[in-house]
């Protein structure tokens, strides 16, 4: 789908990824990769003729106005970073409306002094996942170009958002594509209730991305996964605040979960903007966090020596890993079903974050990822699975003394804890069969951590005599 229509001016445009062909594109294009190569599309500004802050913190004052909704927005706020839509089509839900916690029990568990580690809660957006601060952009976007239609696959975060949005603004219709017995009830439940059209393919998240990249090409709908490169514009700004909350200073580490690796994509771009624009003077270190049973991006980078190389990845070491997993009917499988992906769609945006944060990956089991989980929720925030793997990949770090004990660190959690209370009450349930049925099967033999419920008849002196037994 194209337009013609102009969005602000000449100002922002989209650009190819690649090195060797850097074809641009207006910002009334709907796209999601270069019409020339293929690669995947950045958002350009000329920021010389754009209005920036001489210091990023002037944005303070903007909270005090809070009253108008691009103040109140925590994307929005920010609009001189990501300025391709004008004022007046921003479409905003109050997204981004999350705070940086410390958290001196999670650091404890992590190996970290106190006062290290911070945890940015992306759970308290709107429809519960970071996905908001994305899709506030993205739909922004198809907005000011006329969509009527909006589509995504989905391992639910992503649904639910643009269901959201869809549903309250009344400006576009919803189309979602799951994979079937993958998504977790939480997030189909508000797919649902908030109206979107949902079409649950016989097959897994690869097989839903697949496929809608297919159908939006050929009905011409607004694709909203984040191979649409306004969404990671949103995500920029998780950072922007991270950076707010530790009063302007650039942390040691920032520490995030990796799925289609459209988050880490946009944070290494708006560190690097934020660098060249001489807002920062350092740039914080990236620690991307796999799950095992979906480990592309660990495998590729850390076992098999892929690095962004100036723009030019060596594409033969991806093509050569993606025969293997046909090869060996290899599916991802993780209890974090939010990053349960083999074939991540930003790769190379990511490879580039890499190269400009110094970062790492690392890989954490679903055991580890679930015991982070139990701690991170008996700290006071609730997360669901995919959010506790930066927690358990801190851990890890801090073990192989990557990360030092005097730190800085920051962990995002990108979803709340309510999406997927199947596998919290799997965790800490005396029901063996319903441990072995959730978590078992997925190699998880051991709840460290569990805080069971007791059962007792219904008689007074035996709820007494559990209650004083366990004091
Ligand atoms: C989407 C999602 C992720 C993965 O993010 P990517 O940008 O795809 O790497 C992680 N956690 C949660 C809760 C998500 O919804
Ligand atoms: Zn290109």
């Amino acid at each position: 789908m194209s337009t013609s229509v102009q969005t602000n001016s000449d100002q922002a445009f989209q650009r190819c990824l690649s090195p060797d062909c850097l074809a641009t594109y207006d910002l009334g294009e709907a796209l999601t990769a270069c019409k020339q190569c293929g690669e995947l599309l950045d958002v350009v500004y000329d920021w010389e003729h754009l209005p920036i802050p001489d210091t990023l913190s002037q944005f303070q004052s903007k909270w005090s106005r809070r009253n108008q909704p691009l103040c109140h927005s925590g994307v929005w706020r920010f609009h001189e970073l990501l300025p391709f839509a004008p004022p007046e089509k921003v479409v905003t839900l109050g997204e981004g409306q999350t705070l940086l916690h410390a958290s001196d029990g999670v650091a404890q568990y992590i190996g970290l002094n106190r006062g290290g580690l911070f945890l940015q809660y992306e759970g308290m957006n709107p429809s519960g996942s970071f996905k908001d601060n994305g899709m506030s952009a993205a739909f922004t976007h198809a907005h000011t170009i006329g969509a009527k239609r909006a589509a995504c696959a989905s391992t639910g975060n992503t649904s639910a958002s643009l269901a959201l949005y869809c549903g309250v603004s009344k400006l576009m219709q919803a189309v979602i594509f799951i994979g079937s017995g993958k998504i977790s009830y939480g997030k189909l439940s508000q797919a649902l209730d908030y109206g979107a059209l949902t079409i649950q393919i016989a097959g897994d998240f690869d097989d839903a991305m697949h496929r809608v990249q297919q159908v939006t090409e050929q009905l011409g709908i607004y694709l909203v996964n984040s191979v649409n490169p306004f969404r990671l514009e949103g995500q920029k700004t998780i950072m922007y605040r991270v950076l707010e909350g530790l009063d302007w200073q650039t942390p040691d580490w920032i520490v995030v979960p990796g799925g289609n690796l459209g988050n880490s994509s946009a944070f290494g771009k708006a560190f690097l903007e934020l660098h060249q624009l001489g807002l920062i003077d350092r740039i914080p270190r990236l620690a991307v966090i796999n799950a095992a049973g979906a480990d592309t991006f660990y495998e590729l980078v850390e076992n098999r020596g892929l690095k962004w190389n100036q723009g030019r990845p060596d594409r033969k070491i991806i093509e050569q890993y993606y025969r293997e997993l046909d090869e060996t009917k290899q599916r991802a499988s993780t209890i974090a079903s939010a990053i349960e992906i083999n074939r991540p769609v930003n790769l190379s945006k990511c490879l580039r974050a890499i190269d400009v944060c110094q970062g790492v990956v690392r890989e954490v089991t679903d055991q580890q990822i679930l015991d982070a989980k139990s701690q991170v929720g008996a700290n006071g925030l609730g997360c669901e699975p995919a959010s506790a793997a930066s927690v358990a990949g801190t851990k890890l770090l801090r073990a192989e003394g990557v990360i030092s004990p005097s730190d800085r660190v920051v962990c995002i959690l990108t979803g709340h804890q309510l999406k997927d209370p199947t596998a919290t009450v799997a965790y800490h349930t005396s029901d063996q069969n319903e441990f072995d049925r959730v978590l078992a099967s997925r190699g998880v033999l051991q709840a460290r951590y569990a805080n069971q419920a007791i059962a007792v008849a219904n008689n007074l002196d035996e709820i007494v005599s559990a209650i004083q037994a366990n004091n």
